[in-house]
């Protein structure tokens, strides 16, 4: 039976023939039911699984997107991170990651995130001429940015900017308990990161 594609409805260009995705920076090749007519393939389970495992093998950085920071910022970070035992850039990217994996989920995060963009501090960090720094990141914190890319548009160094300045926010602002825990929780997670570095 000729496999219809699903997209132009062709029915005699569907083949099985090697595909290249690019992921960020990187290119992922599998052999995938293709439409000779129109190129759409299927991303089925099983090759989500595939590309999901070659993804963690990679050595390599996917994307090295250059977010901006205000002097005072990177000097905010330059200082955290030497408190950690750690450089600015992996600090940067121990911030994303606690932001994507911990924070945007919580169920109070658009309050948290309200207060966290009021405080002075805050106000103090987005002020001034901005600096770029680049971040090389790999695979799975690409995809949790791929998601804000993909849902709310938002470019990979904007998600990044935003997790920074709420990360280096909380950790300056101590007076409410809610963003006390959170400092407190990002702490024990840069250590555990220091610790494994
Ligand atoms: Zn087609």
């Amino acid at each position: 039976m000729k496999e219809i594609c699903p997209v132009c409805e062709d029915g005699g260009s569907v083949k099985n023939k090697m595909v290249n995705i690019p992921i960020g920076k990187e290119i992922f090749r599998t052999k995938m039911d293709t439409c000779g007519k129109c190129g759409h393939y299927a991303l089925t389970p099983k090759v989500r699984k595939e590309m999901e495992a070659w993804g963690r093998s990679l050595k390599k950085n996917v994307i090295e997107p250059q977010p901006l920071f205000t002097e005072t910022t990177h000097a905010f970070l330059e200082e955290t991170a030497s408190r950690f035992g750690i450089k600015k850039v992996p600090l940067i990217k121990v911030m994303t990651s606690f932001y994507l994996n911990r924070v945007v989920a919580l169920p109070d995060f658009e309050r948290i995130n309200a207060i966290v963009k009021k405080q002075e501090g805050y106000g103090l960090m987005v002020k001034g001429r901005k600096i770029k720094v680049s971040v090389p990141i790999h695979f799975l914190t690409f995809k949790k940015l791929e998601v804000f890319r993909e849902t709310w548009n938002t470019p990979y160094p904007k998600t990044i900017e935003d997790a920074v300045l709420f990360c280096a926010t909380v950790l300056t602002y101590r007076d409410t308990a809610r963003l006390r825990e959170i400092a407190q929780r990002f702490e024990e997670f840069v250590e555990d990161y220091a610790l494994a570095a």
